[in-house]
């Protein structure tokens, strides 16, 4: 499955609600930052952070190491959003998701169900056959419901599901590949100036030296 940054904030918005959203889209990509940097970032108070990040915590979203703070006496905490474990999760959701329209489905092939026309209730063939195919709220004459729309909707949503946990994720190997190009292009590039100084220099001293010994060979 491609996963995507909307799919990471409708997580976020889901697990934690849409107040984490921001410190997410600030963390993720970064390492190490302390809650007091994230706090001024987003302009919030310092316990509010935390109690944010506890609860991305819960899902292990977020990882911390602390450092004492030598002059104050007490420890501050860095934090780094773990991008993977919330892949990891994005799936996990979207495939319990999936079981549980397929029982859907299951259960609305299989009956024959009865709603109120006046919208009250929606019952299956036993329960109306209890009530005398009349609505318990209303009085109003049961009706057989025509569930095919539904089960269609239902059919299109797995088969959105699907699809989308089968499409491979090709896209973060070519970034990889492309950021690792780019590092080497630079340090070929830092090598090649350090090194041609230093070649001059070895010519230098090479002529010098012959000159030298030729200086020698005609005393
Ligand atoms: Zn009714």
């Amino acid at each position: 499955m491609k996963i995507t940054e909307e799919h990471i904030q409708e997580l976020i918005k889901e697990i934690a609600g849409p107040d984490v959203i921001p410190l997410v889209l600030f963390l993720k990509g970064k390492k190490n930052i302390s809650e007091f940097k994230l706090a001024e970032k987003l302009k919030l108070g310092v316990n509010q952070v935390r109690n944010m990040l506890y609860r991305i915590n819960e899902y292990n979203l977020v990882h911390y190491t602390r450092k004492k703070d030598k002059s104050k006496g007490w420890y501050i905490y860095y934090w780094t959003f773990d991008e993977n474990e919330a892949k990891t999760l994005i799936k996990d959701l979207r495939r319990k998701k999936l079981e549980k329209l397929k029982n859907k489905i299951h259960t609305e092939t299989g009956g024959t169900f009865f709603v109120c026309p006046e919208g009250c209730l929606r019952m299956d063939y036993a329960d109306a056959m209890e009530h005398d195919f009349v609505c318990k709220e209303c009085g109003t004459k049961l009706v057989q419901l025509d569930n095919q729309k539904y089960i269609y909707s239902l059919n299109q949503q797995i088969k959105e599901l699907e699809e989308e946990l089968n499409t491979p994720e090709p896209e973060i190997k070519v970034k990889r590949t492309v950021k690792k190009v780019t590092k080497i292009k630079q340090k070929i590039k830092k090598a090649k100036k350090i090194i041609k100084p230093i070649a001059k220099k070895k010519k230098r001293i090479i002529r010098k030296i012959s000159k030298n010994i030729r200086s020698k060979k005609r005393k």
